[in-house]
């Protein structure tokens, strides 16, 4: 699953992460981290049954944890293949495929929002 962690100031010199993958021994596959010596913020990837140790590990040391569970979801009647989501995309989950339909790999959104915002037809949206 996808799960969100923000840093807040008052913790941003402690190694949060680092602490929290040797404790519980639960790997993070970090996809973005936007991270400065004032804030930090990443979406990282866990296994499903790995959810509560690391989150409970990661908030003793004060970060935030929350999961991006929810979907993009694309109405295929809206939709008009156009591709504008596709130059959006930071982690390139669409593309065509060879009869020039749209394809969409979920495992591989980060739920920026990016596409929903740039779609021409509002054909996507957050969740069912
Ligand atoms: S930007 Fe919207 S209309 Fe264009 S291909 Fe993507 S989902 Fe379809
Ligand atoms: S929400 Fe962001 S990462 Fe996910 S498909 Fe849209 S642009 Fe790509």
């Amino acid at each position: 699953m996808k799960i969100k962690i923000i840093i807040p100031t008052e913790r941003i010199q402690n190694p949060i992460i680092a602490e929290s993958m040797v404790k519980t021994g639960v790997l993070l596959n970090i996809m973005v981290a936007n991270i400065d010596s004032t804030y930090g913020e990443l979406i990282a990837d866990v296994e499903d049954g790995h959810f509560n140790r690391i989150k409970e590990a990661l908030e003793e040391r004060g970060a935030f944890v929350s999961t991006l569970d929810q979907p993009i979801h694309r109405d295929e009647e809206e939709c008009v293949e156009c591709g504008a989501c596709i130059s959006v995309c930071p982690m390139k989950v669409y593309t065509f495929d060879e009869k020039w339909n749209l394809f969409m790999d979920d495992k591989k959104c980060i739920r920026c929002g990016m596409c929903i915002k740039m779609c021409p037809h509002q054909a996507l949206k957050l969740g069912d």
